[in-house]
């Protein structure tokens, strides 16, 4: 397998560096400190076409496929978690679901505008009492009207309080544990749905985290994905098995952004009449950080480019690169706060920042935990992860 970047991938490594160089990381810190989403980033980024490398171009996308989508995803999350959300909302969870499940009629209507970012996406699977367990969920979809009765809620959605459509999944025959989770396109401006903002997170904060209500709304049997009930656990765990693969991506991009300020500042910073940098216990430290940091990279395009090969349901490989990278993003921020000592501990610098940013990656798109599980029971022989 060779895991040398191409040089159309290099070449656009190169404009999201600059991108996110030039307008995330002048304004990141303040956004972050007020809580400020900037729409007009977000849109920025599709209509550059960031969200649209595992997308074919009929659909709106470049297909560039999975690897690039890994390398920008890494880019812009070395400046900034919250704006690489987007990824997943845009489009691993919700434009690449409906490519993949989709009816003829739903990719022609919704991928395109969730790729450009004209219209924001969310991905409704969390629910207050159904987290790492997907299949407790409580929202149902019930026929009626011509359609389906929509009513539940959804908290921890990303998205949430700005999206126009979500992938929201429900059971359509709760009597099915699992075989009775269909999932759909609901437009979040319908009546009945309302949204309220999480509780106050650690980090993330450019980023909207909220709660979705559903009192009785009405979806229309055309928002059905894929127009057949039933298929929802299949697509969801689908879903999450393209969305740990940015969440890894991401992971490795917060990792570099943080070795990055490290070795900054070892250089820079005088104790004892010379550079931390020049001390071994300083360098060991560094060392690792890099070491396992390149390490999840090659795991996380490894992943990438099994996809790109058409292996779309490499779930072993996919939750080892995630369950890695996530757990080192907390080593390397761990090591990056020790370099800086005090001033890693300081929002003066970006490493407090980064560090925060760092430690949503465990619990995202599948706990360390779960991954682990997965892994392990495949392992062991209990139950397969790659079907
Ligand atoms: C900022 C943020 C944004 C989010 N965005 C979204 C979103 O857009 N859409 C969405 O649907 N969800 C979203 N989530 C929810 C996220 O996916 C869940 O938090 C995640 O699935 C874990 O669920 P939980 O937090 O309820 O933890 P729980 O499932 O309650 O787990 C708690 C702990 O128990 C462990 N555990 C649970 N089961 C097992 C087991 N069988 N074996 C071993 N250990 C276990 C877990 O690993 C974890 O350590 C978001 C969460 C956050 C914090």
């Amino acid at each position: 397998m060779n895991i040398e970047l191409n040089e159309e991938i290099r070449a656009l490594q190169d404009t999201v560096r600059r991108f996110a160089q030039n307008e995330i990381l002048p304004r990141v810190a303040e956004d972050e400190e007020k809580h400020l989403f900037q729409k007009d980033l977000v849109r920025k980024m599709g209509e550059l076409g960031f969200f649209g490398c595992p997308i074919p171009e009929e659909y709106g996308g470049s297909n560039l496929g999975f690897l690039a989508h890994a390398v920008v995803t890494e880019e812009i999350a070395r400046v900034s978690g919250s704006l690489r959300a987007g990824f997943n909302m845009q489009t691993m969870g919700t434009a690449r679901e409906i490519y993949q499940f989709g009816t003829e009629a739903q990719k022609r209507r919704y991928i395109a505008p969730l790729v450009s970012a004209e219209r924001l996406g969310c991905i409704g699977i969390t629910e207050p009492n159904a987290g790492s367990d997907v299949g407790s969920l409580k929202t149902k979809a019930v026929k009626g009207n011509g359609g389906y009765i929509l009513s539940g809620s959804k908290t921890w959605i990303t998205f949430a309080q700005v999206a126009d459509l979500g992938i929201v999944y429900a059971y359509t025959d709760p009597s099915k544990p699992y075989k009775g989770i269909s999932a759909f396109i609901v437009d979040l401006h319908a009546p009945g749905v309302r949204v309220s903002s999480t509780a106050a997170k650690m980090g993330w904060n450019a980023c909207p985290t909220g709660e979705i209500f559903f009192d009785d709304v009405e979806v229309s049997a055309d928002n059905l994905l894929g127009g057949v009930e039933g298929r929802g656990f299949e697509q969801v765990m689908s879903s999450l098995n393209n969305t740990r693969l940015s969440a890894a991506a991401g992971a490795v991009g917060v990792c570099q952004g943080l070795i990055d300020e490290a070795i900054k500042y070892a250089r820079e910073r005088v104790q004892f009449g010379q550079a931390i940098g020049q001390y071994q216990m300083v360098q060991e430290e560094l060392a690792r950080m890099i070491v396992e940091t390149e390490a999840a990279r090659l795991m996380t395009y490894r992943c990438a480019l099994q996809k790109d090969a058409g292996a779309l349901h490499n779930v072993r490989e996919t939750v080892m690169a995630k369950y890695y990278s996530c757990d080192v993003a907390s080593r390397v921020a761990d090591g990056a706060l020790r370099i800086l000592g005090a001033y890693g501990y300081s929002s003066e610098y970006p490493v407090e920042r980064l560090f925060r940013d760092a430690k949503l990656y465990q619990i995202l798109e599948g706990s360390a935990n779960i991954c682990k599980m997965i892994i392990a029971t495949d392992a062991l022989g209990y139950r397969k992860a790659n079907r």
